[in-house]
Parts: C-alpha cells; structure tokens; sequence
C-alpha cells in the first residue's frame, strides 16, 4: 500500500540513491532520483514531490543553500541524509528549513519510520485544528493554555507550556537549539543548549512515563529535540537514542 504518489530522492551517489529508493518503494508509488542540486529542482518544476530525501553532499550547492532555496520553491516536508559528526550542518539546515535528519550509514526502517512520520504530520496539518494538538494521549489546549495527559493536567510553568507547544505544534520535526530558545524566549542571548536541558528535564518528569527513557520528547544529540508524533514501534527504535 502507498502512502503518497511520489517521493524524490536528491543524492549524487547512485549506490545510496538505489538504498534510498528501495527502502521506500512500499510508501510512495514512484521515488523519482536527481543526482544534483540543479537536477532536483529541474524534478520539483517537472512534478511537485509528495516529499523530498536530500543529500547533504552535493555536487553542486551547499547542503544549507540547498534547503533554503527548496524551501523558497516548495513547503513539502524535507528528510535529509547527513554524515556521522556533521551535526553543525545538520543544526544548519534544519535552521534552513529541514523538517528531519537521518545520519549516514542509516537503517532501512529508520529512513522509512522517519519519512513515514513528517507524511503523517504534513497529512495532520491538512485537518489541523488550531485550538486542540494531539500526540498520543497528551491533549494541549491552545486556547486555555493547558495541558493534560490521559485527562490529567500536567501542571506546567509558562516555561515548560511554552516548550511543550513548540515541539507539539512541530511533532515529528527535530527542533533545533536554536529554534527552541527562539520559540520560548525569543531573541535572547545566553546558553541555549544549558537553559534548555533543565527546562526539558522538568518537562519530561510531568509528561513522560519513564523521564529517563522518553518517548515523546526525544533529544537529538548535539542538534536540539523532537516531540515523536507516536513512539517508535519497538523493533525500529534506534538503540544509540539518547536521554540526555
Ligand atoms: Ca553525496
């Protein structure tokens, strides 16, 4: 069964593009190739793509220029496949417009489980409702600024709701630093990455089950955090994932 008509995969290296579009022949019904920048867009123009994996390590543009100028052309969710250790460029092109990353060498179902939640979210967004965010069992009322889960309310500062709005209006997305502080604090100078982990460490001991293990808010290391749209099933759940 297909998820989407069609996925487009912008890698120059034939032998991963090939991985790539075999891991997601089930959830598209075609996953198109370009092997460069330019030839991705030329593929955009040809016939708008349901969804886009893009390859950091292009020919021809930088991976953060890339994003940028996709994102100037089109609003459909952008997977991208990083290297291991590049997580300054993986903060710069979710700064740029990325909704999600896989890091090189990646696992089939990772790249599926992954792709297959930002076209649940993009599909979410279609029969948005802008007062009530779901995930899972956690309920956040927008307008009366609360939060519950499995009909609790949770009790949370106006740090913590504010957290907890930025990555639930963004479920499925990896959020980055940046892009938290700038949600909570705005323009505000100091140490993101510190702030942040005490706020999200209070936020995880009122709505996660087991704060140690989460499984709504999980950290991506060195890049910032992302609110799972469901947890992983078991068997994709990556086993490096970690708490901090
Ligand atoms: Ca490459």
């Amino acid at each position: 069964m297909s998820f989407v008509d069609s996925i487009l995969v912008i890698e120059d290296d034939p032998r991963i593009a090939g991985i790539v579009a075999d891991a997601l022949h089930e959830t598209a019904r075609w996953v198109r190739r370009a092997g460069s920048a330019a030839e991705g867009f030329a593929a955009i123009r040809e016939m708008p793509p349901d969804l886009i994996v893009l390859d950091l390590g292009l020919p021809d543009l930088s991976g953060p220029n890339v994003c940028r100028k996709l994102r100037e052309e089109t609003r459909v969710p952008i997977v991208v496949l990083t290297a291991r250790h590049g997580e300054r460029e993986t903060v710069q092109v979710l700064n740029a417009g990325a909704d999600d990353y896989v890091t090189k060498p990646f696992s089939a179902p990772v790249l599926v489980a992954r792709v297959q939640a930002q076209l649940r979210r993009s599909q979410l967004y279609q029969s948005y409702t802008p007062d009530i965010i779901r995930v899972g069992d956690l309920e956040l009322d927008l307008g009366r600024r609360v939060a519950t889960r499995a009909g609790r309310e949770l009790g949370l500062t106006p740090v913590e709701w504010n957290l907890l709005r930025a990555l639930a209006t963004n479920a499925g997305r990896t959020l980055t630093h940046q892009q938290l502080f700038h949600a909570v604090w705005g323009n505000v100078f100091g140490d993101a990455q510190q702030n942040l982990r005490v706020h999200i460490t209070h936020l995880r001991r009122k709505i996660e089950t087991v704060p140690a293990a989460p499984t709504i808010i999980v950290t991506e290391p060195g890049v910032g955090y992302r609110c799972e749209i469901d947890p992983y099933p078991a068997m994709y759940r990556p086993a490096d994932r970690s708490v901090g």
